[in-house]
C-alpha cells in the first residue's frame, strides 16, 4: 500500500487568540500549540497548508436555523442583558459562554471544515486535518458542550454533494450527539460513536439508539464505561469499523478525533495512551479513502497537542521522534518532554465478556444494512436518485453550483475499496 498521501492542513493562527473565559475547560490555544510541534517536528513540510475564505452565516444554515445563526452574529459580552430570552433558548450562557469574537471563532473553525470537504471534493486532498474542529455537540438551533456550530454536520453535507455516502467516526470520549442527530433519519450518513455512557454528559448514545425511518441501524453506539485501555479500545474498534467499512462503503469519511478519551484528561475517564488513540487514526487511513480529520475535546492542556501532533505523523506516513523538539510552549511539556504519555492504573470497568457482547449486538445491527446501497446511482443524475435528507436542504440551495454535481467517477461506486483490509 503506498504510504504517500496528499494531505491538506488547516490552520489560522487566530484560532489561538480565543477565550472562551477564564477557568473553562475549553482552550482554543491547543490548536495553536499543536501547530507549533507540527512546524518543529517539520511535518508542516509534508502537507499542503490551506486557508479558505471564511464561511458566510448563510452557509451555517444549511443546517443550523436563521435565528440561531443571527443570534451568534450579534451576541457579545456587552450585550448579552439585552438577549436573556434568546441566551436560554440557544442554551447560550454556561458551559458555552458569550465570548469576544464568539462568531468569528465559530466561522475560523467552520471554514476549516466546509472548505476541508470541498477539498476532498474537488479531489485536491486524499486527506485533509483541521485540529481547530470537530466541534460535535452543537444542535440545529442549540449550542451544547462547548460547541456552538457544528462544522462536522456542515462538512458532511459538503461531502454529500460530491458522495452518496458518508461515514462520521466519533472517537472523543463524549458521544457525538449533534452529529447523529443531524442525521438521525438518513442512510447516507453513517455515525459511529465510541464513548463514556452513564451519568455522563451529554446522556445519549445507548447501543439501541440505531436510527429512525430510512436511516434505521445507520447510527451505531458503543457504550462504554471508564478506564478504557488501548488493547480494549482496539479490540471493538477495529472490528466494528471494519464491518461497517465493507458494508456500507462509504465514499467519504469524516474522523472526530476528541483527544478527552486520553489517559488523565481532566473531564475524561478513559486510559488511552496517544497510540492507542492513534490506531483508530491509523486504521481508518489504511482503507483509502478520502479522509477529514477533525480534532474535538481535549482538556489537559499539556497532552492534546501531543495526541494531534501524533496523529499528523502517521496521517502523513513520517516517523517522529518520542524526544519533543524545542518548540514555544517546552515548558508544558515537562518534566520529561517527550511526545508519549505513560498510561495510569485506573482500573478498566469495561469486561471482555461486555465488550464482546456489545461488539456482536452491534455487528448484528450491521448485518441489517443492505451492503452498498444506492448503487443504481451509476447511471448518473445524482440530484434525482438521492435518498432526501429528512428536514435538511442538502442540495436543493446549490443548484447555480454545478462543480460538485458533475456524474461520479463510477469507481468510486465499486462494493469494496480495493485496499479493503
Ligand atoms: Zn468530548
Amino acid at each position: 500500500m503506498s504510504n504517500s498521501r496528499r494531505v491538506s492542513y488547516f490552520y489560522d493562527a487566530e484560532i489561538g487568540n480565543y477565550h472562551y473565559g477564564q477557568g473553562h475547560p475549553m482552550k482554543p490555544h491547543r490548536v495553536r500549540m499543536t501547530h507549533n510541534l507540527v512546524v518543529n517536528y517539520g511535518l508542516y513540510r509534508k502537507m499542503e497548508v490551506f486557508r479558505p475564505r471564511l464561511c458566510s452565516p448563510t452557509a451555517m444554515t444549511r443546517f443550523h436555523s436563521d435565528d440561531y445563526i443571527n443570534f451568534l452574529r450579534v451576541i457579545t459580552p456587552d450585550n448579552m442583558q439585552e438577549y436573556i430570552r434568546q441566551l436560554q433558548r440557544f442554551n447560550v450562557g454556561e458551559d458555552c459562554p458569550v465570548f469576544d469574537g464568539l462568531f468569528e471563532f465559530c466561522q475560523l473553525y467552520t471554514s476549516g471544515s466546509i472548505g476541508g470537504a470541498a477539498r476532498l471534493n474537488e479531489n485536491r486532498a486524499d486527506i485533509v486535518i483541521n485540529w481547530a474542529g470537530g466541534l460535535h455537540h452543537a444542535k440545529k438551533a442549540e449550542a451544547s458542550g462547548f460547541c456552538y456550530v457544528n462544522d462536522c454536520v456542515l462538512a458532511i453535507l459538503e461531502l454529500l454533494k460530491r458522495h452518496e455516502r458518508v461515514l462520521y467516526i466519533d472517537i472523543d470520549i463524549h458521544h457525538g450527539d449533534g452529529v447523529e442527530e443531524a442525521f438521525y433519519a438518513t442512510n447516507r450518513v453513517m455515525t459511529v460513536s465510541f464513548h463514556k455512557f452513564g451519568e455522563y454528559f451529554p446522556g445519549t448514545g445507548d447501543v439501541l439508539d440505531i436510527g429512525y425511518a430510512d436511516g434505521k441501524n445507520y447510527a451505531i453506539n458503543f457504550p462504554l464505561n471508564d478506564g478504557m485501555d488501548d488493547a480494549a479500545y482496539q479490540s471493538i474498534f477495529r472490528p466494528v469499523i471494519g464491518k461497517v467499512m465493507e458494508l456500507f462503503a462509504p465514499g467519504a469519511v469524516v474522523l472526530q478525533c476528541g483527544a478527552d478519551s486520553l489517559s488523565g484528561d481532566r473531564l475524561g475517564c478513559f486510559n488511552l495512551s496517544i497510540k492507542g488513540h492513534a490506531d483508530c487514526v491509523e486504521f481508518v487511513r489504511t482503507f483509502n479513502i478520502p479522509m477529514l480529520v477533525l480534532g474535538g475535546g481535549g482538556y489537559t492542556l499539556r497532552n492534546v497537542p501531543r495526541c494531534w501532533t501524533y496523529e499528523t505523523s502517521v496521517l502523513t506516513g513520517e516517523d517522529v521522534k518520542d524526544e519533543l523538539p524545542f518548540n514555544d510552549y517546552f515548558e508544558y511539556f515537562g518534566p520529561d518532554y517527550r511526545l508519549h504519555l505513560p498510561v495510569s492504573n485506573l482500573e478498566n470497568l469495561n469486561s471482555s465478556e461486555y465488550l464482546e457482547r456489545t461488539k456482536l449486538q452491534l455487528l448484528n445491527i450491521l448485518k441489517e444494512v443492505e451492503p452498498v446501497p444506492g448503487t443504481q446511482i451509476q447511471t448518473g443524475q445524482v440530484e434525482s436518485q438521492l435518498h432526501p435528507q429528512i428536514g435538511m436542504p442538502v442540495l436543493g440551495d446549490h443548484n447555480n453550483d454545478n462543480s460538485h454535481m458533475e456524474e461520479d467517477d463510477p469507481d468510486k461506486r465499486a462494493p469494496a475499496p480495493a485496499a479493503m483490509v
